[in-house]
């Protein structure tokens, strides 16, 4: 084999990690086949509407509780920019980690929906970003950052202006090099409950740590991102009885 062929077989062997998340799935949107009909549309989907810890929720009523500090350790290895047909994600490299309830989870991705997902005490955000955390064993665990408007976010920025405008496209972060962690608060008290995934397959058993304190966006980065996301947040489920702890 020669270098070229050489090259292209490796790149080859490489080209799956570059496929759109939403590839290999079951067609599902927000709008036609939408979160109403999501467990209509495969059987793997069937959590959608049987489950019975669904995300999101209206945060409220939370017991008060003296929930385990979060410890978050994000570097700035992050690879990628996509606009994969749901929403803008960013992935993660190694090294960005969150550690809580003596685990250390690997933060595998980041992205956003407009308008937020969860509401606070009744209230809902212009965006809400969501930080996927994932054990070894696959366990999930999810912080939610609300985003309200206010001063422009530098590194929002640089991912609104990374984001491709065609869904299925993705951008690499110029350098690897991302400081995700300025798309934090500065505080991380936080509202815990047992929820799911917000996208079919709506899977369960996932930890939900939403922080209190929102961070600022500006309201042109929010139109900016409006226009590419008019509206991709799943409706509030019913409670069914969880406990909703805050710190
Ligand atoms: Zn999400």
């Amino acid at each position: 084999m020669n270098r070229r062929n050489l090259l292209k077989a490796f790149t080859g062997l490489c080209f799956p990690l570059y496929q759109p998340a939403s590839a290999a799935e079951t067609h599902w949107d927000y709008k036609g086949d939408d979160p109403q009909h999501w467990s209509e549309l495969s059987a793997e989907y069937q959590s959608c509407s049987a489950g019975v810890s669904q995300s999101p929720i209206n945060l409220d009523h939370g017991i008060k509780a003296s929930l385990p500090q979060l410890e978050i350790d994000y570097g700035d290895n992050f690879t990628s920019v996509e606009n994969n047909g749901h929403t803008v994600l960013v992935t993660a490299g190694k090294g960005n980690q969150l550690v809580v309830d003596g685990e250390r989870y690997n933060l595998v991705q980041c992205h956003f929906h407009h308008p937020s997902e969860h509401l606070l005490k009744g209230a809902r955000f212009p965006l809400e970003c969501h930080f996927v955390h994932r054990l070894p064993d696959d366990e999930i665990a999810v912080i939610g950052v609300l985003m309200k408007e206010g001063r422009r976010n530098d590194v929002f920025e640089q991912i609104l202006r990374l984001a491709p405008k065609t869904p299925g496209k993705m951008a690499e972060i110029p350098g690897g090099h991302l400081a995700i962690k300025n798309l934090l608060p500065a505080t991380f008290h936080y509202i815990r409950y047992s929820g799911s995934l917000t996208t079919p397959p709506c899977s369960e058993a996932v930890n939900w740590m939403v922080l209190i304190e929102p961070v600022e966006i500006s309201a042109e980065q929010i139109a900016r991102f409006a226009a590419l996301y008019p509206d991709n947040a799943r409706p509030i489920q019913p409670l069914h009885h969880r406990p909703i702890l805050e710190d």
